[in-house]
C-alpha cells in the first residue's frame, strides 16, 4: 500500500477519492497552483530536506520518545504506550508542520506568515517558526478562544506575532479560518497562508500530512525497537486530523494494526453540543475542500463545541474522510467527562499532564485497554496540558 499510496493520494487535483480538491476563487486557485508546484520540487531538493532534518533534531528536539505507561497499564490492562509529541518544542505536534510551512515560505521568498488558531497551539507554533526564520506573523483568533486560551495569546505576542481578534459568528476556530483566508486574499504576493491541520484546499492536506509523517516514522521504529513487534492498536484524537494522519500514515499498510481516530462527543450528541464530524456528519464543502461535515439543511457548517478548543471544527481532513469510507480507520468518540477523567488519570498515574485534545485519545484508549487486556496500544500524546490547567480546575474541580 505505502509505495503507491503516497503517490496516488491525493491525486494531482488534490483528491482523496471524492474528498479534498480545491473549491476556491480563481485568483486564489492560481496562487495555490504555484505553491503546489513549488512544493513538489522544493520538498524533494537536498537542501530543503537536510535543513528540515537539522531543524527537527537541533531545534525541535526530535525524535520525541515513545514511553511505556507502567502504572496506567497495570490499572487498566493492556500495554499502553505514548508517542510523546508533548515533548516536541512548544509542547505539541503542530510545530512539525509549522517549521515545514515556514521553511517553504523562506524558499518561496515570502515575508509574512498568516494563519488562524483555535486553542492557540497553532498560533504559538507558527509564531515560533516565524521568529526562527525572521518572518512576520499574523494570527487570527476567535474572541471566545482569546479569553479561554489567554496564556497562548500572551506567548504569541512575546514571540512577536500580531494577534487579530475575530468577533463574528461563534467567535471560534471556523470564523478564525474565514478571517485569516480573507487577510491572505488581500496580500498573497508577500505572504503565505499556513493552515493548522490537514484541511483546506489542495495542497495543504497533503503538505501538512507529509510534514507530520515524521511522527509515525519515528514511532513505528521506536515501538518495534522496544517490543519487537508492532502495536495492535494505534489511537489519536481528530480535530482537523493532522496528529492522527502523522501517526497513522506509518501504519496504513500494516493490516494487523487497528487504527482509531477519536472525536469529541462534547456534552452530548445533540446539535451544537459536540464536534463528532465523522460520527454524525455528511459529505459537504467547507473552507475550499470536500469532507465529512456537520452541516444544516442548506449545507452551511453547523455550530460545534468541544471542551478542547483544538477539536471544535465542523469539518475534518479529506484523507480521514476517505479512510473512513475505506473502513481502514475506525472513528470513535470521547465525551467531555471521559476526557476530564483521562486527563486526571494520566496526570496522577504517570506524571504527564496531557492537552485536553490528547486526553480524548487517552480516554478512548483506556476503554480499549479494558476490553483487550492482552493487546498493545500506541497513543499519540499530541500535546501537553499546561495551557488547560486553570480551565480544567475552575470548570471541573479537582478529583479526590
Ligand atoms: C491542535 C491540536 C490538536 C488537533 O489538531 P489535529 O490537526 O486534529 O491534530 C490535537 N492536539 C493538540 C495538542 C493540538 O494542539
Amino acid at each position: 500500500m505505502t509505495t503507491n499510496y503516497f503517490k496516488n493520494y491525493p491525486n494531482h487535483e488534490g483528491f482523496f477519492e471524492e474528498f479534498g480538491g480545491s473549491f476556491i476563487p480563481p485568483q486564489l486557485q492560481a496562487e495555490m497552483e504555484k505553491i503546489t508546484d513549488a512544493y513538489y520540487s522544493i520538498s524533494k531538493s537536498h537542501n530543503f530536506i537536510s535543513e528540515l532534518r537539522s531543524i527537527r533534531k537541533h531545534y525541535q528536539g526530535r525524535p520525541t520518545p515513545v514511553y511505556f505507561c507502567n502504572r496506567l497499564s497495570t490499572k487498566y490492562g493492556g500495554r499502553i504506550y505514548l508517542k510523546r509529541e508533548d515533548l516536541n518544542h512548544t509542547g505539541a505536534h503542530k510545530l512539525n508542520h509549522c517549521m515545514g510551512e515556514a521553511l517553504l515560505a523562506k524558499y518561496l521568498g515570502k515575508k509574512k506568515l498568516i494563519a488562524e488558531t483555535g486553542a492557540g497551539q497553532h498560533g504559538v507554533a507558527l509564531a515560533t517558526a516565524a521568529a526562527y526564520f525572521g518572518l512576520e506573523c499574523e494570527i487570527h483568533m476567535g474572541e471566545v478562544d482569546i479569553i479561554k486560551e489567554h496564556p497562548n495569546v500572551v506567548r504569541m505576542k512575546i514571540l512577536g506575532a500580531k494577534v487579530v481578534p475575530v468577533s463574528f459568528g461563534l467567535k471560534t476556530l471556523k470564523e478564525a479560518v474565514d478571517s485569516a483566508f480573507g487577510a491572505y486574499m488581500q496580500d498573497f504576493e508577500n505572504s503565505i497562508y499556513c493552515i493548522g491541520s490537514v484541511v483546506g484546499p489542495h495542497p495543504f492536506p497533503m503538505m501538512v500530512r507529509d510534514f507530520q509523517r515524521v511522527v509515525g516514522i519515528e514511532a513505528k521504529e521506536q515501538f518495534f525497537d522496544m517490543t519487537g513487534e508492532l502495536p495492535d492498536s494505534v489511537v489519536a484524537c481528530v480535530g482537523g486530523g493532522s496528529n492522527a494522519m502523522g501517526l497513522f500514515s506509518a501504519f496504513l499498510d500494516e493490516s494487523d494494526c487497528k487504527l482509531y481516530g477519536v472525536e469529541p462527543a462534547g456534552r452530548s450528541l445533540e446539535p451544537g453540543e459536540h464536534a463528532a464530524t465523522m460520527t454524525l456528519g455528511q459529505p459537504g464543502l467547507i473552507h475550499g475542500f470536500k469532507c465529512y461535515l456537520l452541516q444544516d439543511e442548506k449545507g452551511e457548517p453547523s455550530p460545534v463545541y468541544s471542551v478542547a478548543s483544538g477539536l471544535d471544527y465542523p469539518g475534518v481532513g479529506p484523507e480521514h474522510s476517505m479512510l473512513k469510507d475505506w473502513k481502514r480507520v475506525s472513528y470513535e468518540t470521547a465525551t467531555d467527562q471521559e476526557t476530564i477523567d483521562a486527563f486526571y488519570e494520566l496526570s496522577r498515574l504517570e506524571g504527564i499532564i496531557p492537552a485536553l485534545e490528547s486526553a480524548h485519545a487517552v480516554a478512548y484508549a483506556l476503554k480499549l485497554a479494558k476490553q483487550n487486556p492482552r493487546e498493545s496500544i500506541l497513543i499519540n500524546l499530541s500535546g501537553r496540558g499546561d495551557k488547560d490547567i486553570d480551565f480544567v480546575v475552575d470548570t471541573f474541580g479537582l478529583p479526590e
